[in-house]
């Protein structure tokens, strides 16, 4: 670590304590920035890197409801309004036990930058609680949202900004906080993304992650020319973003043995079809079960709980061509990632944020393998929430086709600024690099032309 990065860090460490992802997921930008600063003295003394670990707004605010059994609970809440240099504040709500200030910043942070990368006008934020949906009723969970969306509707709006859904909130948790905002304000805006289709959602959304993920790997492999067709991939999660990832996976040829919930993991050598993601999809959207059940229904998988006496998660440790993370945070470690590359994998692209430990990142870039960092490869869910926002602005929808075809290209752009970003400053083929390169330039330059705001 050069002593610039080394001060820098301290810096941020010092103003933000006890936010372990946070400091991960600046430093890793900082380092790749570097090589930018040498080239741009003017950031430097605008302190745009200053200003940009800085959110502009952060809002915290109890979350109190009651359960079905009108025993009163309070969570925590929290909207991350990081940088709106190039847009509305955009990034999805996580609703999850483990959430808290620093996971919220890192993930505020990284939209940044993913955010600029997708070409559309959105800035970045994030926000969530520490509610766990799971094993909650619908009521319990509207009875959450609607005491949720009571505080934050003070803070969103269509042209301020604009959350979506992430781990934890999907179609149902976006439904009950419209319908709380649609009432407290008595207006019908494009104020969240991943909308029902009846009600100002757009198509492909739900799908738009996953896939983007696999055209990002599909770009990837090209570059070597290769595809999809054929290739063995490991794939984590079980939700939204695992579940649209292994239909691509499919669709393209490949074929997925993995899935996995906090629970466990599900390898299946035999392939997970178009009907067993069918199972898998009414499992986990309609009866909110566990990832063990697909063992217990289909005899070609072996499930294998979580074991947290070991250092290595196995999920990684099988013979495959591509991976695609797809659950959560730091679900990859050095040593995961050093059984990546034993097992013959060539190609990671990375549907989760931040989902790779950084030394499991320096393995994959000294293996050379295709690694596509999150915040370009699984850039394509908010490339679409930005599709919807337009949609929504032209009181217009578009056919799926069309929505599809323009996440294909944002993909395919996004791909190229890392390829060139990367090139340009020195160290091509590094997707690390161009991601940060490619996504900061942007942002750093609508800053400057903004004035020290
Ligand atoms: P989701 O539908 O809620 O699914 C999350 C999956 O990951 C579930 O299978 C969950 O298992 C598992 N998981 C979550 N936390 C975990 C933990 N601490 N340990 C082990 N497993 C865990 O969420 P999602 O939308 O697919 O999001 C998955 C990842 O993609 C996240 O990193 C998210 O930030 C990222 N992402 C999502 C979008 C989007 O459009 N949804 C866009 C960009 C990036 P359990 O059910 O057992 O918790």
């Amino acid at each position: 670590m050069s002593e610039f990065v080394k001060s820098f860090m301290t810096e941020v460490a010092a103003k933000n304590p006890a936010q372990p992802e946070f400091h991960q997921a600046v430093e890793e930008v900082v380092e790749s920035l570097e090589l930018v600063l040498e080239k741009h003295p003017e950031y430097r003394s605008s302190k745009i890197l200053e200003r940009i670990v800085e959110p502009e707004r952060v809002i915290m605010f109890r979350v109190p409801w009651v359960d079905d059994q009108g025993e009163v609970h309070v969570n925590r809440g929290y909207r991350i309004e990081m940088n709106s240099a190039i847009g509305p504040y955009k990034g999805g709500l996580r609703f999850h036990p483990s959430v808290n200030l620093g996971i919220l910043k890192f993930l505020a942070f990284e939209q940044v930058f993913k955010n600029s990368l997708t070409t559309l006008p959105m800035g970045g934020g994030k926000g969530g609680s520490d509610f766990d949906p799971k094993g909650k009723s619908d009521n319990e969970v509207m009875s959450f949202c609607q005491s949720f969306m009571t505080e934050l509707y003070r803070h969103i709006g269509p042209n301020t900004d604009v959350p979506a859904g992430d781990i934890g909130v999907g179609g149902r948790e976006i439904g009950f906080m419209f319908g709380m905002y649609k009432r407290l304000r008595n207006e019908f805006t494009g104020v969240l993304t991943g909308k029902g289709l009846n009600w100002g959602g757009s198509l492909i959304r739900p799908e738009a992650t996953g896939y983007g993920s696999v055209y990002f790997a599909s770009e990837m492999l090209a570059t070597k020319g290769q595809s999809l067709e054929g290739k063995t991939c490991l794939v984590s999660g079980s939700g939204n973003v695992a579940q649209y990832t292994i239909e691509k996976i499919l669709q393209l040829g490949g074929k997925a043995v993995t899935l996995s919930d906090s629970g466990g993991y599900i390898y299946d050598e035999a392939g997970i079809d178009r009907e067993k993601l069918e199972f898998v999809k009414e499992l986990k959207n309609v009866k909110r079960g566990r990832i063990k059940e697909y063992a217990e229904k289909y005899s070609s998988a072996v499930y294998t709980p979580v074991d947290p006496n070991k250092d290595y998660n196995p999920l990684w440790n099988h013979k495959a061509d591509c991976a695609f993370p797809s659950a959560t945070q730091n679900e990859i470690n050095g040593k995961d990632a050093q059984n990546l590359v034993n097992n013959g994998v060539l190609c990671v692209s990375e549907g989760a944020n931040m989902p790779t430990t950084p030394d499991g990142v320096n393995i994959f870039i000294e293996n050379k393998l295709l690694y596509g960092p999150g915040k370009a490869a699984n850039a394509g869910g908010v490339a679409v929430s930005g599709l919807e926002m337009a949609q929504n602005s032209m009181r217009y929808g578009w056919t799926r086709e069309e929505v599809d075809n323009r996440l294909k290209m944002i993909m395919k752009s996004i791909h190229q600024t890392c390829v060139d970003s990367a090139e340009k400053y020195g160290t091509p083929g590094n997707y690390v690099n161009g991601a940060n390169i490619g996504g900061f330039i942007k942002v750093a330059n609508s800053m400057m032309d903004q004035g020290i705001v």
